[in-house]
């Protein structure tokens, strides 16, 4: 028997060794702390960071020569936005704390374009560049304390689209469409929310004037946004109060047992998104609906900036 168990203790100890090593090459990043899930993190433009991982490769223009490096820095939290659920990704940046505030002179800055979500390990990439005259791999090595600035305009303007986006499911159901949801599209170019079903062709320019009045209506109460991350039980229940419009089949089937709902216009939704703090944000820059096309048992409302939303 020792003889037999000697090699097999040795195997299991060059085994526990060769997983140590790995894991000193490769370690393991944890899930980021998405801040943004929560109400007040929905709103919080910045916060502090510790780096994991920072990869980066050189970027070189004409002749060669290194211009920049483009960089993916993983952290331990975020408050910027990772693109998904119909909204794009925040832009910001990445400083490191000894250099904040930056100086102009030589700013150590990672200037972030792309914030994504790997939905399976649950870590987010923040992809950008920094000059050339920083080094990623001394700048933003793990440990570092960094500072996360998202640019503020961009997010808010996004938050009114991913916003009136909601209010147009709220329209539906005042005016008594019980339509089921199915696509949400909240870039600026083009916003839209897609349901099953159909209007009658002659009924249409009817039903439009009614969602207008009633976007419009929705956006005067000036009604509180809110966001409960829930049980998946209480969230289908409050969010099926209604009309059987959500299907939760693929909340159950996450390891994460809650569900963020959020309610605009009063109207509950399962969502990841950004969003404004009470509809009557939207009335500055004049949201409102601006089409209606049915297609294929799909209705899409075209919703957008810029509507003469006075009372008539
Ligand atoms: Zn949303």
């Amino acid at each position: 028997e020792q003889t037999l168990s000697v090699p097999s203790k040795i195997r299991n100890i060059n085994e526990l060794n060769m997983a140590e090593e790995k894991k000193d090459t490769a370690p393991d990043i944890p899930p980021t702390d998405i801040l943004y899930l929560s109400y007040e993190g929905n709103f919080a433009l910045t916060c502090d960071a510790t780096v994991l991982s920072c990869e980066s490769k050189p970027i070189q223009g004409k002749s060669d020569k290194v211009t920049e490096h483009e960089v993916n820095i993983v952290l331990d939290r975020t408050v910027m936005y990772a693109k998904g659920g119909g909204q794009p990704s925040d832009v910001g940046k990445i400083i490191p704390a000894q250099f904040f505030p930056p100086d102009d002179t030589a700013a150590v800055v990672a200037e972030i374009s792309t914030v994504s979500l790997d939905r399976a390990s649950g870590i987010a990439s923040h992809v950008g560049t920094v000059a050339d005259t920083v080094s990623p791999a001394k700048d933003f090595s793990p440990g570092t304390a960094v500072k996360i600035l998202v640019s503020p305009d961009l997010r808010h303007i996004h938050s009114e689209c991913q916003t009136a986006g909601h209010v147009v499911d709220s329209v539906m159901d005042r005016i008594g469409l019980g339509l089921r949801p199915i696509k949400g599209y909240h870039f600026l170019d083009s916003p839209y929310v897609e349901y099953k079903g159909k209007i009658e062709e002659n009924e249409r320019a009817d039903v439009l004037e009614k969602m207008k009045v009633a976007f419009r209506d929705l956006v005067n109460e000036d009604i509180k946004t809110t966001i409960d991350n829930l049980p998946v039980d209480e969230a289908e229940a409050e969010c099926n109060r209604l009309s059987q419009n959500f299907d939760f089949t693929e909340y159950r089937k996450s390891s994460n047992l809650e569900v963020r709902i959020v309610r605009v216009a009063g109207w509950p939704v399962p969502c990841g998104g950004t969003h404004v703090r009470s509809t009557g944000v939207l009335k500055q820059n004049g949201w409102g609906i601006t089409g209606l096309r049915c297609k294929k048992g799909v209705v899409r409302v075209k919703y957008n900036r810029g509507c003469d939303n006075e009372q008539k």
